[in-house]
């Protein structure tokens, strides 16, 4: 049985750029129906006793299992996207050892910015948006529905949820401007730097 991963803050803490309101649904719901969904489906099941990781990894390249994919992937997600956030009154910023990286990866942090911007608003549909590290390379990617980077040396380390649920409340139609509050205001850079 899993559980709903407690939120690494309040629902207050991403005001104004994202919303309690939208917390209240995007975590307390959406999420919260991730986990219940793949409690039911694997109860009974030899995936019973795995973790999500390895849930995620059996089910990944099978057709039959892709609602359970897409539950434990989801869940997963989440949980991570969660955890790449902080709070608005937390500042937080590449540490050194990170701008270095950055620098020589993209050319400086505004690039990132603008490479993750794009990467997100190209998502056609629903997906995610992910800064991973491959194989030592640092790298912007985009995934469709609940699929996540994956690849001998990918590490990720920070991601981007554009479904329209994460910012429909907030921002309606205007992802653009979702993505751009997220990534200026709401990062959470030693996340990244610990995923390295
Ligand atoms: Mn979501």
């Amino acid at each position: 049985m899993f559980t709903l991963s407690p939120l690494p803050f309040s629902k207050e803490a991403l005001e104004p750029h994202i919303s309690a309101r939208t917390l209240e649904f995007h975590y307390g719901k959406h999420h919260q129906a991730y986990v219940d969904n793949l409690n039911k489906m694997i109860s009974g099941t030899n995936l019973e006793k795995e973790s999500l990781e390895a849930i995620i990894m059996k089910t990944a390249a099978e057709p039959d299992k892709k609602a359970i994919f897409n539950n434990a992937a989801q869940n997963y997600n989440h949980t991570f996207f969660w955890n790449s956030l902080r709070p608005v009154a937390e500042k937080s910023e590449p540490s050194p050892k990170m701008l270095e990286l950055i620098k020589t990866d993209f050319g400086g942090l505004e690039n990132l910015y603008s490479e993750f911007k794009n990467a997100a608003i190209s998502q056609f549909g629903s997906g995610w948006a992910w800064l991973v590290s491959d194989n030592g390379k640092l790298k912007i990617l985009k995934t469709p529905n609940a699929e996540l980077p994956n690849g001998e040396g990918v590490k990720m380390l920070l991601t981007l949820d554009v479904w329209e649920h994460a910012y429909y409340l907030d921002y309606q139609n205007r992802r653009a401007d979702f993505v751009e509050a997220v990534l200026r205001n709401l990062l959470n850079w030693s996340f990244a730097e610990n995923n390295l």
